[in-house]
């Protein structure tokens, strides 16, 4: 499997350029002798994901550039494609894994460069613990857990519950009154309160 920068290389037909210098990269962490000089726009050199390393390598140096790029999206890459989506499409993504090696970023601020953290967080098998990012924050979640938050979702919705109530747990007593089975459903949604999975699965979700 090739790392993530070498991949959106592939993807987006980039051409890595040898630099001359030898080090630790910054992003991915491989040793280089072709390294370049860590060199970064304004809104990245605060970036604690790239305090460690000493060089950038060859096939990390074209995704600064492609930085705005891998901000404002949400992607899926495998070795076959780079899939960009937005919001609306998120959910099928995630309930159509491919079954192979992935990388999965998600974001909710569509600015901040979350995609940093992204560089070796491969995924191996959709069915074990799955890693995706969301701006900065790094998830570990299992795609039954997904499915069934998503289906306990999708029915609170269609009664027009407001998610602001989902998220927090506290649902009014207008509200409350409309659920099939009042006492249970508060019960969950006072245990998933605060839960960032929860938190990520309401916004995904219409
Ligand atoms: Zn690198």
């Amino acid at each position: 499997m090739e790392t993530l920068s070498e991949l959106i290389c592939k993807h987006k037909q980039i051409t890595p350029q040898n630099g001359e210098l030898k080090g630790v990269c910054c992003l991915c962490g491989k040793t280089t002798t072709k390294g370049y000089k860590k060199k970064f726009g304004a809104n990245m050199t605060k970036a604690v994901e790239i305090s460690q390393g000493t060089v950038i390598c060859p096939h990390c140096q074209p995704l600064i550039k492609l930085s705005n790029e891998l901000r404002r999206s949400m992607w899926l890459i495998t070795e076959s494609e780079f899939h960009k989506f937005k919001k609306q499409e998120a959910k099928e993504v995630i309930l159509n894994l491919p079954d192979k090696p992935f990388y999965l970023y998600l974001t909710n601020t569509w600015q901040q460069i979350g995609w940093l953290k992204m560089v070796n967080r491969v995924n191996y098998d959709k069915n074990s613990l799955i890693c995706c990012c969301l701006d900065y924050d790094t998830y570990f979640i299992e795609l039954e857990t997904i499915k069934e938050l998503f289906v306990l979702i999708e029915s609170l919705r269609e009664l027009k519950i407001p998610k602001t109530e989902l998220e927090n747990g506290k649902l009014s007593m207008h509200h409350y009154q409309k659920l099939e089975t009042p006492r249970e459903t508060a019960k969950q949604l006072k245990k998933y309160a605060g839960n960032p999975v929860w938190k990520l699965c309401v916004y995904l979700n219409e």
